[in-house]
């Protein structure tokens, strides 16, 4: 039977031509177009689509236009928050680093910066981000506005290493915000881009580190069991639990003064099709067939390790295109949440190869932020191939989310309405009022922020 590495079933590549070739650089211009997020799974015919420039340019495009606006990252979200009969609103060209600070270690960046691309950037000046999340191909701004994170347990979501940002509100006004506004810089680190259009920010990292990255195949209960101590003993670690099985792939990462080493990868099966054959799973088979040879192929899974500097190890390349679900949980519930699915996927003979993806986030105070508290929480993810149709999957597990009080993730597909989600979120109708103060005429509402909003 082939050897196996975790990155066989997970790893794949972010190449998503999003947008075509009509950008126009350093143009406002108003220009028709079609839009799809990277899976696929959302679409629209905007009436036109903005480059902006320049923030002179963005003020301007603001304060002598009317009617409905979206600001767009590069498309990685899975939920509708972008789709619009209005105008989108890309900020591609404000982006790379303004500014930085070799004492504080922070940097002012243009909001549409890559993350991918602020890498080798930092390291040019000895900087490094603080964590990543799975991909890096998300903008800064679109990665804070749904409250994008990585995994650790003492670390918090990205929008926590916001210190300032600067909104462009719906009628072109321009606010620098930072912790001394109180209740605006609560909910503006995680604004799901209905207070305005952020255009810079200014980033908490650390010195350039290097990373110590072991993946290796575990029983899920013998890691469930110790899952608080190896959270805590490790700088980062997550466990893929594998469906219809007994095993996760499991991740630690830990900073090193190891010389830098590559390890070699094998060809990647990611999606669906690709895992079953790597299974060696015949057409239709029982429940109890697939745990049996995903047992003993999990099994034959080899350690692997590798070392290099932080943001070259901390976010991966998705090949094939999925949708995805993920909530968070209390983490003192995430294993019981955890079991509930796999249960759940194995007894109703849930069609789906994806393995789950379970991780720790420290608690902050950003009001729309998931992992809200002063607690850690637990995020769990399903995914779907994206060609195939994930409502009925995701229709079955959503409620064993909420049976748990998990809160979703603004990026990711939930069904939850606005009823509650002021359940989940303390402060959600104070962000609604703030939304409301910024913004009267929902001019940055879609159809879906409208709905969330009672916009
Ligand atoms: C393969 C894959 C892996 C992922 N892994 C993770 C992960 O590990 N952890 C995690 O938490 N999430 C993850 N995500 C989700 C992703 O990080 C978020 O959905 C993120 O918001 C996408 O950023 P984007 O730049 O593509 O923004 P978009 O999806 O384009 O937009 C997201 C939101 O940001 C708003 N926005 C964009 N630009 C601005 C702006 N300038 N001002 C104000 N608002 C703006 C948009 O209006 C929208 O509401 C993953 C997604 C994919 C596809």
């Amino acid at each position: 039977m082939k050897q196996l590495s975790r990155r066989s079933f997970l790893a794949s590549s972010v190449k998503a031509v999003l947008f075509g070739a009509y950008a126009v650089k350093g143009s406002a211009f108003a220009q028709s177009t079609s839009w799809s997020n990277w899976s696929g799974g959302q679409t629209c015919q905007p009436a036109g689509r903005y480059d902006i420039g320049s923030e002179e340019e963005l003020t301007s495009l603001l304060r002598n236009t009317l009617g409905p606006i979206r600001p767009i990252g590069s498309g990685h979200s899975f939920s509708p928050l972008v789709p619009t009969d209005g105008h989108l609103v890309v900020i591609d060209q404000l982006s790379g680093i303004l500014d930085s600070d070799p004492d504080t270690m922070q940097v002012t960046l243009g909001a549409g910066s890559r993350l991918g691309d602020l890498g080798p950037q930092l390291d040019a000046i000895g900087q490094g981000m603080i964590n990543l999340p799975d991909i890096d191909r998300q903008t800064v701004a679109g990665a804070i506005a749904t409250g994008t994170h990585g995994t650790g347990v003492t670390l918090q979501a990205l929008s926590s290493f916001i210190t300032s940002l600067r909104l462009v509100t719906s009628t072109g006004s321009v606010m620098d915000i930072d912790a001394t506004d109180g209740d605006l810089f609560h909910a503006a680190r995680v604004n799901v881009g209905a207070l305005g259009i952020v255009t810079q920010v200014k980033m908490q990292n650390r010195e350039a580190y290097k990373l110590k990255k072991r993946e290796w195949a575990a029983p899920t209960e013998d890691i469930l069991a110790n899952f608080d101590e190896l959270a805590a003993s490790h700088r980062h670690f997550e466990i893929f639990p594998l469906v219809y099985s007994d095993y996760s792939l499991v991740l630690s990462i830990d900073e090193t003064d190891e010389p830098i080493g590559q390890i070699d990868l094998q060809p990647e099966p990611s999606d669906d099709a690709s895992i079953a054959e790597s299974l060696g799973l015949t057409s239709n088979p029982t429940p109890a067939e697939r745990r049996r040879i995903s047992n003993a192929t999990a099994s034959r899974i080899q350690a692997t390790e590798a070392v290099d500097v932080s943001y070259k190890l901390l976010s991966n390349v998705r090949n094939s295109r999925f949708n995805e679900m993920e909530y968070s949980v209390p983490a003192e519930v995430g294993a019981e949440c955890l079991r509930e699915i796999l249960r759940t996927i194995y007894e109703q003979e849930i069609d789906v190869l994806f393995p789950l993806e379970y991780r720790y986030v420290s608690g902050d105070d950003n009001w729309l932020s998931m992992s809200y508290g002063d607690h850690p929480h637990a995020t769990i993810s399903i995914h779907r191939t994206a060609s195939e149709d994930y409502r009925p999957y995701f229709d079955i597990i959503e409620p064993i989310f909420w049976k748990y009080g998990g809160r979703p993730h603004w990026g990711k597909v939930h069904s939850l309405t606005h009823r509650e989600l002021t359940q989940l979120y303390p402060h959600f109708k104070d962000f609604m009022e703030i939304r409301r103060s910024l913004d009267p005429q929902g001019r940055m509402l879609n159809p879906h922020l409208r709905a969330l909003f009672n916009g």
